[in-house]
């Protein structure tokens, strides 16, 4: 996918009419999917929230399988699809997709680093019924925004594109992740939102599986430069009031409690991966062990989001253990991130570290400061080949 922070906040629980008793054991479905189409992707960025063992093209799911997706979402009840891979645009159905979207009324989001875009593509996939694009950048300027994402002239095709989004009539939103080698352009990147004419900011910083953990080092912020982002996001939000939306997810490894990651597992999004997997989280197959059924089975959509093992593992409360069990907060933040504590702790079933109350937390934090401190800048960047250590000039 194009950024590590899916648009939660547009993943709404659709309860079951009936269903409001019930909400400690049943779920409605959600009002949004994230349909992965493939994890090809021109960019390496180094805290890409695909998997480190990518789904290899071979394994992708066709336009007629995708297509087959979309009639059932639509059917279950879902409202809304946002594309996102890897690179969704690297998929030459991508227009037949989300013409097929429209047809059977689903509200479609592009999720793209725009750099494979051109003006007429864009008119296509307007003319198809897209709703709205989501674009990714790596920073303010050419040469670290080309370096971070790993790839040359990257940063002046986002720009571009970004035009033409809003040339073609499509309403934009810039998605920026954060990290302690860009997180002092954060300035230039709310300029640059707001003269792309975006109507919405992410400022999403980093969150640490998968990748972006085997790049903490070259990615984790100090704690004076998560201060000071703060106060920069505050004044922004006050003084773009009524012309940009500034969403912003902070580091949490600075927190003192964790954030209510997805809404909490298996109770407000899945998203579908390249070859049919159906996940709570994006992250989810980071979690090594577990099972997560596909669409290719003989199961419906709507079996799997109710019954299917992985997602009944970590819903609700029942499954925690103690500090969560006995909290206050454990059913605001349902013992945070399932594949932060899998990564930090060796098991998705205990409370995220990201939690004061984990006695892991003061070790993470002060590790956190440390490797900020160590200045270790160089990227493994993302590829199939497990990744490669920077070397070359972008
Ligand atoms: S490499 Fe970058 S642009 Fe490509 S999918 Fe990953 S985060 Fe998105
Ligand atoms: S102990 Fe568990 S439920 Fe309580 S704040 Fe920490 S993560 Fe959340």
């Amino acid at each position: 996918m194009t950024d590590q922070s899916p648009p939660v906040a547009d993943f709404q629980l659709v309860t079951r009419a009936g269903d409001e008793a019930a909400q400690s054991t049943t779920y409605g479905i959600p009002l949004a999917v994230l349909a992965e189409l493939t994890h090809r992707c021109p960019l390496q960025c180094p805290y890409c929230s695909n998997p480190l063992e990518l789904e290899a093209s071979s394994k992708e799911m066709t336009t007629a399988e995708w297509c087959k997706v979309m009639d059932e979402l639509a059917e279950i009840g879902v409202l809304q699809i946002h594309f996102s891979g890897g690179e969704p645009t690297v998929r030459k159905d991508l227009t037949e997709l989300v013409r097929h979207a429209t047809e059977v009324g689903l509200y479609s989001n592009l999720i793209t680093s725009a750099v494979m875009l051109s003006k007429a593509r864009l008119q296509d996939l307007a003319d198809a019924g897209l709703a709205h694009v989501q674009i990714s950048v790596q920073g303010a300027e050419q040469g670290l925004a080309d370096r971070v994402g790993g790839f040359k002239n990257g940063h002046a095709k986002k720009l571009e594109a970004a035009r033409w989004t809003r040339e073609v009539g499509l309403p934009l939103t810039i998605n920026a992740v954060m990290h302690r080698q860009n997180l002092h352009q954060l300035p230039q990147i709310i300029d640059m939102a707001v003269e792309l004419d975006a109507e919405r900011l992410e400022v999403a910083n980093v969150q640490y599986y998968g990748w972006a953990l085997k790049n903490r080092e070259a990615l984790i912020p100090s704690f004076a430069q998560l201060e000071e982002t703060n106060r920069i996001v505050a004044e922004a939000q006050d003084r773009l009031s009524g012309v940009l939306d500034i969403d912003y997810v902070i580091p949490d490894y600075y927190a003192l409690r964790p954030k209510q990651c997805m809404g909490g597992w298996g109770r407000q999004f899945f998203n579908i991966s390249p070859a049919g997997k159906v996940l709570p989280c994006h992250a989810a197959e980071s979690i090594t062990g577990m099972e997560f059924d596909s669409v290719r089975g003989n199961k419906s959509i709507r079996w799997i989001w109710d019954n299917s093992e992985a997602f009944n593992q970590y819903r609700g409360t029942g499954w925690m253990p103690e500090p969560c069990k006995s909290c206050e907060f454990k059913e605001v933040d349902f013992g945070g991130c399932r594949c932060q504590a899998f990564a930090l702790t060796g098991s998705a079933g205990n409370t995220d570290p990201a939690c004061a109350k984990s006695s892991l937390h003061a070790q993470l934090f002060m590790r956190a400061a440390t490797e900020a401190a160590e200045e270790h800048d160089r990227f493994i960047y993302r590829n199939f080949s497990g990744g490669s250590v920077e070397g070359g000039e972008f």
